[in-house]
C-alpha cells in the first residue's frame, strides 16, 4: 500500500488519540472506587446479618420479660385476693391456710422479680450490641456514599475527556486516505494498536529490533510505501525522527 509520508505521520496522531481513548475506557472500568464500593457493600451485607441476629436477641428478651410481668401480675392479684379474704376473717384453719399460701406467693413473686431483673440486665447488654452494630452500618453506608460520590466525579471527568478526544479524532481520521485508515483500523481491532513510529531500528509497537537485510528493507522502501512489521504486523511509520 502507498500513502504520502505526511499522511503516515498523521496516522501517529490518530494512534495517540486512540491510545488515550483506550486508556480512558480502561480507567473507567478499573476505578479504585468500584472495588471500594464492592467491598463496602459486602461489609454492609454482613453487618445487616449481624443486626438481624442482635435484634432477635433483644426481641426474645423483651418477650420473656413481658411474659414474666404477666406472671408477676397474676401472683400479685392472687396475693391481694388472699389479703382481702384474710381481712374478712374466718376459721383458724382457713387463716393458717391463707397465710401459708401468701408466704408461698411472696416467695414466688420475689423469684420472678429477680428473674426479670436478670433479663433486664441482659436486655441492656443486647440493646447496646444492637446499637453498636447499627452505628457500624451507618458508618459503612456513609463510606459507601462517599465512594459513590468519588466514583461519579471520576466517571464524569472520564466522560468529558472521552467526549473531547472522540471529537478531536473526527477531523484527524477524515483527513487521512480511506484505504490507510481502513488498514489501520483492521490492525487496531485485531491487536489494539494500528501504527507506531519506527525509531532507533525498532518497531515502536512490539519493540523488535531490525538488523541487516530487515533493516535495509525498511530503509530502502520508497517513502510513500506503507511498511509493516514482520513480527507484529503493525504499520511502522517512518519520519524524520526515525533515524534512518
Ligand atoms: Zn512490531
Amino acid at each position: 500500500m502507498k500513502a504520502a509520508p505526511e499522511a503516515q505521520r498523521r496516522l501517529l496522531d490518530l494512534q495517540a488519540v486512540d491510545t488515550t481513548l483506550a486508556q480512558l475506557a480502561h480507567r473507567r472500568k478499573s476505578l479504585p472506587e468500584l472495588a471500594e464500593i464492592d467491598a463496602v457493600a459486602r461489609e454492609i451485607s454482613a453487618l445487616e446479618d449481624e443486626r438481624v441476629r442482635a435484634q432477635v436477641v433483644v426481641d426474645d428478651l423483651e418477650r420473656d420479660i413481658a411474659r414474666l410481668e404477666k406472671d408477676i401480675d397474676q401472683v400479685r392479684q392472687r396475693k391481694d385476693k388472699d389479703q382481702k379474704r384474710l381481712e374478712a376473717g374466718g376459721s383458724l384453719r382457713e387463716v393458717e391456710g391463707l397465710q401459708h399460701e401468701m408466704a408461698t406467693l411472696k416467695r414466688r413473686q420475689s423469684e420472678l422479680e429477680d428473674a426479670e431483673l436478670e433479663l433486664m440486665e441482659q436486655t441492656e447488654t443486647a440493646s447496646a450490641t444492637l446499637a453498636e452494630v447499627q452505628g457500624r452500618i451507618a458508618a459503612a453506608v456513609e463510606r459507601r456514599s462517599d465512594a459513590e460520590r468519588r466514583r461519579d466525579d471520576a466517571l464524569g471527568e472520564i466522560a468529558k475527556e472521552l467526549e473531547f478526544k472522540t471529537q478531536a479524532r473526527v477531523p484527524l481520521a477524515a483527513d487521512l486516505p480511506d484505504d490507510l485508515v481502513t488498514l489501520y483500523e483492521k490492525i487496531r481491532s485485531e491487536t489494539g494498536m494500528g501504527a507506531a513510529l519506527f525509531y532507533a531500528g525498532r518497531c515502536g509497537a512490539c519493540r523488535i529490533e531490525l538488523y541487516g537485510a530487515d533493516l535495509n528493507r525498511v530503509k530502502s522502501a520508497p517513502k510513500d510505501d506503507v511498511v509493516r512489521c514482520e513480527e507484529c504486523r503493525r504499520i511502522m511509520v517512518r519520519t524524520a525522527e526515525s533515524g534512518l
